[in-house]
């Protein structure tokens, strides 16, 4: 029997600059270093995407977690300042690396509520602080304590609803280097693993989604709904440069969980990720840049909603709502600007009633049948043609067919955040847990 007294989470934040490092990379060299001292795990290495619209996150608002059976938990810390610190020094200490470390306990409710808010609101370094000091955590930081909340958050996710990510890592002489993988065995290998794997690349755009772009040490990465099927999909791949290692994460990506609190919207706070249901106010329109917006109100407020250029064809689908349809839409939010008001940035839109939309024609000529001409606001209709006059004819409304169904409608891939619910899983169970195979979730190609 396992004594809980063994369990050990450990999680990091921060360790990535914009331009240097990836904070799952060094987990990654934690977990080799822990594997070869045949350290036990108890679950997949944790990677948990928070709130994506907090404007001071580093690229991908990540945090990553590990949890393990031992005796010491100051020799795991150890190895963890380490290697951390090695990355500090490597991005020339402009990362605020965070590691946290909790032992002996259960995670408790006040620790999960925490890191449910941290998917959706901004929250501060102090209250993290007074969290880790009263349940006795070990933590460290350097050059700043911001990455204190994201980590204590990766560490507090319970990760309910979770898909897996497979990143596999480069050797540092290629980082420099384009990444070497055969394009066609990308699209392959997505057609063959659907709907089991996601977001592999946008046949919209024909951009390949699985590898990043930047100078870091992620080769690419590929998600999923289970462990095998990835390891299935990234033997399918066909690289021409040699990969470092891999490890398999799991991830709350693809399950909007930062859109799970719905809002009234006079309590929306800029930088909050939302749900909101209520009525279209005003007609969509196109502005400048080619971002699309129109009002949304409920009983309490209202605010503007907005698709951006780069949605692409999702921004003629909410060309298509008319006023007084019900919907709910899921997003971040803007604060306001000298030019616009607070933001409501669509990820997902639901609608749940489509009213009548309806426009309005002249009435007829009782004569020819011809369309008749308004001789003045409330004085009546008179036909060109006849020369006949009527005060008592009322314009006639027609009915235009809707464009748009009851249905949920989400961008392109390519505009997707991490944390997008992909169509295909929405249907699908999430919850479900798969058991830790030994020799899965880790793999040194060395
Ligand atoms: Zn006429």
């Amino acid at each position: 029997m396992l004594s809980k007294n063994k369990v050990i989470r450990l999680a990091l934040d921060d360790v990535d600059s914009p331009t240097y490092g990836c904070t799952t990379f060094s987990l990654s060299l934690i977990i080799n270093q822990l594997i070869e001292e045949k350290v036990k795990f108890l679950d997949y290495p944790h990677l948990v995407r928070l709130n994506p619209n907090i404007p001071w996150k580093t690229r991908g608002n990540g945090s990553v977690s590990l949890t393990v059976e031992h005796d010491d938990p100051e020799h795991i810390f150890r190895i963890a300042k380490k290697i951390v610190y090695k990355s500090y020094v490597e991005a020339d200490k402009k990362s605020t690396p965070a590691i946290v470390l909790f032992y002996g306990q259960d995670l408790n409710d006040e620790l999960i509520s925490f890191s449910e808010e941290a998917l959706y609101k901004v929250l501060s370094v102090k209250r993290a602080k007074l969290l880790l000091e009263k349940y006795n955590f070990l933590y460290k930081t350097y050059g700043g304590e911001i990455g204190l909340v994201g980590a204590l958050s990766g560490l507090s996710n319970t990760l309910t609803e979770h898909t897996y990510e497979i990143i596999c890592y480069r050797y540092p002489e290629n980082y420099l280097k384009p990444r070497k993988i055969d394009p066609y065995s990308i699209i392959e290998m997505s057609n063959k693993t659907y709907p089991y794997t996601y977001n592999n690349y946008d046949p919209l755009t024909n951009r390949i989604l699985i590898t990043p772009h930047g100078p870091d040490p992620i080769f690419f990465g590929i998600r999923g709904l289970f462990p095998k099927i990835l390891v299935k999909a990234f033997n399918m791949l066909k690289m021409e440069e040699k990969p470092s290692h891999y490890v398999i994460f799991k991830t709350n990506q693809g399950t909007n969980s930062h859109l799970k609190t719905l809002f009234k919207i006079k309590d929306i706070k800029p930088y909050y990720s939302v749900k909101v249901r209520g009525k279209v106010k005003t007609r969509p329109i196109i502005k400048e840049g080619g971002h699309v917006f129109f009002l949304l109100e409920d009983e309490s407020s209202n605010i503007t909603c907005a698709a951006y250029e780069p949605t692409k064809s999702f921004r003629k689908i909410i060309l298509n709502l008319r006023p007084a349809d019900i919907i709910e839409v899921g997003g971040g939010i803007r604060p306001p600007t000298k030019k616009d008001n607070m933001t409501l940035n669509i990820e997902y839109l639901k609608v749940l009633e489509l009213a009548e939309d309806l426009s309005y024609e002249n009435p007829k000529c009782s004569k020819c049948g011809r369309h008749m001409k308004s001789i003045g606001k409330g004085k009546g209709f008179k036909c060109d043609k006849c020369k006949i006059k009527s005060t008592t004819a009322n314009k006639i409304a027609i009915k235009n067919p809707r464009n748009i169904k009851h249905d949920i409608y989400l961008p392109p891939p390519s505009a997707h955040r991490h944390l997008t619910k992909p169509l295909q899983y929405y249907r699908i169970d999430l919850t479900k847990n798969f058991l830790l195979e030994k020799n899965l979730f880790f793999k040194s190609f060395k």
